[in-house]
């Protein structure tokens, strides 16, 4: 028998990669992750980061996080459920409630988990998920872990999924129609009102992901669902810490017996270790300046529609639909948006240049900040249309 190697099919995998311009690597920035950052010792104007009230740096957060440090220690020791119970959770959690308007909120230890764990504790394979095709991957592989069936409908297609229920809804135990609020590649919104109405006609529970939502729309930073006006309705609503609210960790909020469910049923939350103090202390001093500085949103908002009107104004632009601070244009292929964003690093910009399987289609992902400046936007968009008047 010749001699195999059981690992050489990964060397064949990074040169499909690399010749796919699929292949991506980590980039170190030097400090903190405001509106200008630095890479290798040059500042770039930062276009790049889910930081979008500039909450990762300030220094109200950092305070929280030492203080819980030294009252609670760096690590929170256990699962929540055994010996990783701190008041900060809890306090963390009611501030969450409030925020989005719900009876309870319960914190994982990213938002990636609380999207695992949910799904996979309200469905199985009694069930079936109805999704988003441009779901974020949490949602997808939540999805696939929790063993129901999965109907997919094309991206924000209400007519598609009306389908989908009609044809599939009487076959199965539960069903819940999973969407993300923002779609964090694209930046546009999903139709929640005609998907709650359809949810409550064929008797669904929905799950909305206001990862990019949360603390960036709505009159009081609630997210998506309360700009659409639905936070009266009956939903499972999940999040991160990781965004906005400049930490780390995840959220479920919701119903208080849906939330009592989830602290004994999802797996993502019982058998993990609970957020640390300081991650859950920083949460909840962003909560705290969302409320009282609501400049912020504001500048945000003006911050998001400044830009998009300008990019508006260049010619050779494929604009996606944008309803938030993520802000995409569509390039040929991924060669190009290589270029693209090359063309950015030399003019001093950092922003992403995102290619498939990531995305259907190659595109520089721009996310605004409330601290951008209006030269700030001048300046990418000057970079851009240089690029784009290139050809
Ligand atoms: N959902 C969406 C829509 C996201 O964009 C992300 C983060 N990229 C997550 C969930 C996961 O959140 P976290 O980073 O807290 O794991």
């Amino acid at each position: 028998m010749s001699v195999s190697n059981p690992y050489g099919w990964i060397t064949q995998s990074l040169q499909t990669l690399h010749r796919a311009n699929w292949y991506r690597q980590v980039q170190t920035i030097d400090g903190q992750g405001g509106p200008t950052v630095s890479l290798a010792g040059k500042p770039y104007l930062n276009f790049a980061s889910n930081d979008y009230l500039g909450l990762a740096g300030d220094p109200r957060l950092a305070a929280a996080a030492t203080a819980a440090i030294a009252a609670y220690g760096t690590g929170s020791t256990g699962s929540r459920l055994l010996s990783g119970h701190r008041p900060i959770h809890r306090e963390l959690e009611q501030a969450l409630a409030q925020l989005k308007g719900t009876d309870d909120a319960l914190v994982f230890s990213s938002g990636y988990l609380a999207n695992l764990g949910t799904l996979a504790a309200l469905v199985d394979h009694r069930d079936v998920i109805m999704a988003d095709r441009y779901n974020h991957s949490s949602l997808q592989t939540g999805a696939r872990l929790s063993g129901a069936a999965l109907a997919v409908y094309d991206h924000n297609n209400i007519e598609q999924l009306q389908r989908h229920l009609a044809d599939q809804r009487h076959q199965y135990r539960r069903c819940v129609i999973v969407t993300d609020s923002v779609f964090s590649m694209d930046g546009d919104l999903c139709p929640l009102p005609e998907i709650l109405a359809l949810a409550e006609r064929w008797d669904a529970m929905v799950m909305v992901d206001e990862a990019h939502g949360t603390g960036v729309l709505g009159d009081t930073g609630g997210g998506a669902v309360e700009l659409l006006g639905c936070r009266h309705h009956p939903m499972v609503q999940v999040g991160t810490l990781s965004k906005a609210l400049g930490s780390l960790g995840g959220y479920v909020t919701g119903s208080a017996e849906l939330i009592d469910f989830l602290r004994n049923r999802a797996a993502t939350w019982v058998y993990t270790t609970g957020l640390s103090p300081a991650d859950a202390a920083a949460a909840r001093a962003a909560i705290a300046i969302l409320t009282q500085e609501p400049e912020r949103l504001t500048q945000l908002t003006a911050n998001a529609d400044y830009l998009r009107q300008r990019l508006d104004t260049l010619a050779n632009i494929d604009r996606l639909p944008s309803n938030s601070p993520i802000v995409c244009i569509q390039v040929k292929d991924a060669a190009t948006v290589l270029k693209l964003g090359q063309h950015l690093k030399h003019q001093g910009i950092f922003a992403a240049a995102v290619r498939p399987p990531t995305v259907p289609t190659s595109r520089l992902r721009m996310t605004i900040m409330a601290t951008h400046s209006q030269q700030d936007i001048e300046q990418l968009v000057q970079a851009v249309g240089t690029f784009m008047a290139e050809g």
